[in-house]
């Protein structure tokens, strides 16, 4: 079983939705709601439930708290 794409869940209080977007669109779902829906304010939010495991998972994938290993196969 493997998932090229990991799909990360954003919660928002206000809207009481969840919404599930790949790894890759999470930064521009998140914006694009806010903006959207919220006017700009930062109310939608990774499910804090997962933040840890998303930390591990974009640290792997993007090397974005190790900016030297950028290693891809
Ligand atoms: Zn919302």
């Amino acid at each position: 079983m493997s998932t090229d794409e990991p799909s990360v869940p954003i919660v928002c209080d206000e809207c009481e939705t969840e919404t599930r977007v790949p790894l890759d669109d999470l930064a521009d779902a998140l914006e694009k709601h806010n903006a959207e829906k919220h006017g700009g304010d930062s109310v939608a939010e990774v499910d804090p439930a997962i933040k840890d495991r998303l930390a591990d998972l974009v640290a792997e994938d993007l090397g974005l708290f190790d900016e030297e290993a950028t290693e891809r196969p």
